[in-house]
C-alpha cells in the first residue's frame, strides 16, 4: 500500500508529499487504516519507526475542520516531544488550516488559556498541564473523540499515571484510544484494559 491508496483527504496527501514522505513505513502501513476506522490500537513501537506520523496522519484525517473544538488530545512524556508532535501535525496539515496547540508546563498560563479559548482542533501536551487546563475549564473535552498516548511507558516512568487517569475521566466514554509504547509492562496493560475496547495490537 502507498499513501495514495489510503483514501486520505486530498489536502492531507499533499501535506504528506510536501513533507517529503514517499512511502508509508511498516507501522504506517499497518496502523493508519485501523485508526482511521475508529479502532483502538496498541502499537508496540520505538521512535525511529515513523510512529509520530502514524498518529498524526490518522488525526488529521479524522478531524472535522468545520468546527473549531478540541477533537484530539495527545499526551506525551516530555515538553520537547509534545512540541515535536505539534510541529509534525502542523507540517503534515500545512494545507488544511488546522489549529494545533502545545500544552506544556513551564509556559505562561494566561497564554495557554487564551490559545485554548481561541479554539484548537488538536492539543498535544504533557499530562500535568493538560489536566490543569481541563480542570480550569480552559480545555473543553466534550468534542474529544480520540486520545493518543505516546511513549506511554515513558509517561509512567515519569510518574504521570495519576494525571493520565485524571485526563481520561474527563473524556467522553466513547473516546477512541491509540497507545504507543516501546514496552508493555503491567501498568500499561492496566491502562489498555481500562481505556480500550477490543484493541488491535501491532508490533513493529
Ligand atoms: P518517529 O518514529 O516518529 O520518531 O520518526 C522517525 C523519523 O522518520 C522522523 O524523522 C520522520 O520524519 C521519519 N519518517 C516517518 N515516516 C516516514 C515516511 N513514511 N517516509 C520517510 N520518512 C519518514
Amino acid at each position: 500500500d502507498n499513501f495514495k491508496e489510503m483514501r486520505l483527504k486530498e489536502e492531507l496527501l499533499r501535506g504528506i508529499f510536501a513533507y517529503g514522505f514517499e512511502k508509508p513505513s511498516a507501522i504506517q502501513q499497518r496502523a493508519i487504516k485501523p485508526i482511521m476506522k475508529g479502532r483502538d490500537v496498541i502499537a508496540q513501537a520505538q521512535s525511529g519507526t515513523g510512529k509520530t506520523a502514524t498518529f498524526s496522519i490518522s488525526i488529521l484525517q479524522s478531524l472535522d475542520l468545520t468546527m473549531r473544538e478540541t477533537q484530539v488530545l495527545c499526551l506525551s512524556p516530555t515538553r520537547e516531544l509534545a512540541v515535536q508532535i505539534q510541529k509534525v501535525i502542523l507540517a503534515l496539515g500545512d494545507f488544511m488550516n488546522v489549529q494545533c496547540h502545545a500544552c506544556i508546563g513551564g509556559t505562561n498560563l494566561g497564554e495557554d488559556i487564551r490559545k485554548l479559548d481561541y479554539g484548537q482542533h488538536v492539543v498535544s501536551g504533557t499530562p500535568g498541564r493538560v489536566y490543569d487546563m481541563i480542570r480550569r475549564r480552559a480545555l473543553r473535552t466534550r468534542s474529544v473523540k480520540m486520545l493518543v498516548l505516546d511513549e506511554a511507558d515513558e509517561m509512567l516512568n515519569k510518574g504521570f499515571k495519576e494525571q493520565i487517569y485524571d485526563v481520561y475521566r474527563f473524556l467522553p466514554p466513547s473516546t477512541q484510544v491509540v497507545l504507543i509504547s516501546a514496552t508493555l509492562p503491567h501498568e500499561i496493560l492496566e491502562i489498555t484494559s481500562k481505556f480500550m475496547t477490543d484493541p488491535i495490537r501491532i508490533l513493529v
